[in-house]
């Protein structure tokens, strides 16, 4: 009954499925345990909602990574938020943004406190607001990886920011993470799901790196559940045969070069910068500053902010070992006991794209049987 209900929700094509599931159910009898690590909350998400661990062997275990752009926020940008907020600046921001903890205050309540935060869909509404307030000053609290920070470069870029709005920026990349998360010897992980979003404007070349100097099976994969099973049965056909490649399942989306036009707008705007991933740590180049040009646009130089890490992850909280898939979700004592998405602890359990939430809301889960 569960899998019937499961098949004519997400399959499309429940024959393939079956037939892919299969394949791995072979493949993975040359291995005693297999991990593989992905790196997005979209693909955590499918995983979950199609119950495609289900469908995968005991000894075949996916485990999520650093792929929620709310989770690594450093709580030391939400508390200049909360400062800016609390001195009458107004912010708008994601509305993954907007439970998440920050060192001492979340936005919702530094809200309650008399501040004022607004939830926008993106930079352009965050734009067309400002536009239509002149008299009051706004700070877009510019969050996520290469998917969003493209779209604030281009916004940046032909001039569309007014005067009375300016930017907090946060952003991140994915392959100096990805670098940091694999390279940590104690995680084992045999193959890397890389993420389709971020692929799609970064290409598939940046991932080369993975199989080249790491020897991992890395695959570029949609976000259907065929093309997660089938970037999983790559991997172990690679891993069984001891061969380590890229492969970009998600040619559909997905070019060896990605978005040039979105790269241009990157490049020209922002100079990359060592960057504090929140549970993580400082990694080098791994987040994006305004270039001089744009500095006008920046609202740490304009309100005179110090960014720092701020109290990153809280005693008891486990995020900082879920981020790099050291930990699942189930493996915190704190998970859907004192943590819950109604009343979250820490990062990941608020946004939708935190393993932790995903799993509460949704019921994931790894047999650790195996
Ligand atoms: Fe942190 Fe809550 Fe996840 Fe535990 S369940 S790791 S406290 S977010």
């Amino acid at each position: 009954m569960r899998s019937r209900k499961k098949f004519s929700e997400g399959y499309r094509d429940p024959a393939r499925v079956k037939q892919v599931a299969s394949t791995i159910g072979e493949l993975s009898q040359s291995f005693d345990e297999i991990k593989i690590i992905h790196l997005c909350g979209t693909h955590e998400y499918s995983i979950v909602k199609n119950g495609l661990r289900s469908l995968l062997p005991k000894n075949v275990k996916l485990i999520p990574g650093p792929g929620c752009p709310v989770c690594v926020t450093p709580a030391g940008h939400i508390d200049a938020a909360v400062e800016l907020t609390l001195s009458g600046v107004e912010i708008l921001t994601f509305g993954d943004m907007f439970k998440v903890p920050g060192s001492k205050q979340s936005l919702e309540e530094a809200k309650a406190d008399g501040g004022r935060v607004e939830i926008v869909y993106g930079l352009a509404d965050a734009i067309s607001i400002a536009q239509n307030n002149t008299d009051r000053n706004f700070v877009f609290f510019a969050i996520g990886f290469e998917t969003t920070s493209c779209t604030t470069a281009a916004e940046v870029y032909k001039d569309r920011i007014p005067e009375n709005l300016t930017l907090l920026v946060s952003h991140r990349l994915m392959p100096p993470i990805t670098e940091v998360v694999v390279g940590m010897g104690n995680l084992p992980f045999l193959g890397l799901l890389c993420p389709g979003h971020v692929s799609t404007i970064i290409g598939a070349k940046p991932w080369r790196i993975f199989p080249e100097a790491y020897q991992m099976p890395t695959v570029v994969a949609g976000f259907e559940p065929l093309d997660i099973l089938t970037a999983i049965r790559t991997i172990l056909e690679q891993a069984r045969n001891g061969e380590a490649e890229l492969v970009n399942e998600y040619k559909r989306a997905v070019r060896s070069n990605g978005n040039t036009k979105a790269k241009e707008f990157l490049k020209k705007v922002f100079k990359k910068t060592d960057g504090h991933w929140r549970g993580i740590g400082t990694v080098p180049s791994s987040a994006y500053e305004l270039r001089e040009e744009f500095k006008n646009y920046d609202a740490a130089e304009r309100y005179g902010l110090h960014l720092d890490m701020g109290e990153d992850i809280k005693p008891g909280c486990r995020c900082h070992h879920v981020i790099i898939g050291r930990a699942v979700p189930t493996e915190c004592p704190m998970f859907l006991e004192e943590c819950t998405p109604s009343s979250p602890f820490g990062p990941c359990m608020v946004s939708s794209e935190g393993a932790c939430s995903v799993w509460a809301k949704h019921g994931g889960s790894i047999d650790a049987s195996a």
